[in-house]
């Protein structure tokens, strides 16, 4: 076993080299693409350090029998607390606030001093109400917001339990005061807050993305900011990422980004673990991970 300890990712040149010698690959964010899977010879198992497998090209794994696993369901909870701090943190402007204290500009409690936004009975939108989405649904339903979504497809069954309402993409944009996005990022999902979506936005509208940076195009996103089509955007993923320091967004006031936090609660960091380590040893033993996005790859083996 091989294990990469540095700070940053590993360096393309190091991977596409060790990649040749290896059985199983633990990627943790890194691209893992046709160029690369053509020096893996020997690869048959990869088991992704997370849920969203959009650094892998899965049909590429699938056309050479490599299994590909992944992390749902235990980063579930983990990742809405993250989206919903977000919300709050963004409304109430609480690292502004906790920023002027350290910096020493708290001089008296002012009727008018950093008045933020409410969050309870506001309107809470989600764009894709899989897991995450749900799970930050049921904590806006919690501070009595009105709650929407979109998605491909209907949910009755948490429409009915928690009272949210389907909406087409352009009525929920026009209806939202918090924009929170659980998609997953596909070709159909990239860029999908773009110029357009922002214009439909109202000016008040606060962005959360806790998805994946490419599903919101990052220079409508900083022109929307900018011309106050929107009033804010707290985001925990970027594109690109990480975001250079010198990146325009950066720049503005109304921008809170935190650096791919939403699963990294020590508990979860755990059940994460030992979930890659248990599909990683089932793909080497030329088993059916436990949990697989491609498990066609093991069912036309074991057909065989
Ligand atoms: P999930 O249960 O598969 O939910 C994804 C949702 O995306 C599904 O509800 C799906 O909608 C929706 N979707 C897919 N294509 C869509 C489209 N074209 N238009 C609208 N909705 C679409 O996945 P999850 O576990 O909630 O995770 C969601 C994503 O969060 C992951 O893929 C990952 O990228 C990201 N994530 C980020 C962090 C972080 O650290 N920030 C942590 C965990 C996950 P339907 O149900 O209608 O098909």
């Amino acid at each position: 076993m091989e294990v990469w300890d540095g700070e940053d990712a590993v360096p393309r040149d190091v991977l596409l080299q060790k990649v040749s010698e290896i059985e199983g690959l633990v990627p943790a964010g890194d691209r893992i693409d046709a160029e690369l899977l053509n020096q893996a010879s020997r690869l048959r198992v990869i088991s992704n350090f997370g849920v969203g497998v959009d650094n892998i090209d899965i049909s590429e794994a699938t056309r050479r029998g490599i299994i590909v696993g992944n992390t749902p369901g235990v980063l579930t909870e983990t990742t809405a607390d993250l989206a919903f701090s977000l919300m709050l943190a963004a409304a109430r402007r609480i690292v502004e606030g906790a920023e002027g204290v350290k910096g020493g500009r708290w001089r008296n409690w002012g009727p008018m001093n950093l008045l933020g936004v409410d969050v309870h009975g506001a309107t809470l939108g989600i764009i894709g109400l899989g897991r995450i989405g749900s799970a930050v649904a049921r904590r806006g339903k919690g501070f009595d917001m009105k709650l929407a979504y979109y998605s491909r497809e209907r949910h009755t069954e948490i429409e009915n339990e928690i009272g949210i309402e389907f909406m087409d993409l352009n009525t929920l944009l026009g209806e939202c005061d918090f924009l929170s996005i659980h998609t997953r990022l596909t070709q159909e999902t990239y860029h999908l807050i773009g110029e357009k979506e922002f214009l439909r936005m109202k000016p008040n509208c606060i962005l959360v993305n806790t998805s994946r940076g490419a599903v919101v195009d990052s220079n409508a996103l900083y022109q929307a900011l900018v011309n106050h089509q929107i009033a804010y955007a707290a985001l925990d993923v970027t594109d690109p990422e990480p975001i250079p320091p010198d990146h325009p967004l950066l720049k503005l006031d109304s921008m809170l980004i935190t650096p791919h936090i939403g699963s990294a609660s020590m508990a979860t960091r755990i059940k994460m673990g030992s979930m890659v380590a248990e599909n990683l040893f089932a793909g080497l033993n030329g088993e059916m991970p436990p949990n697989s996005v491609n498990p066609e790859v093991m069912l036309k083996k074991t057909a065989h």
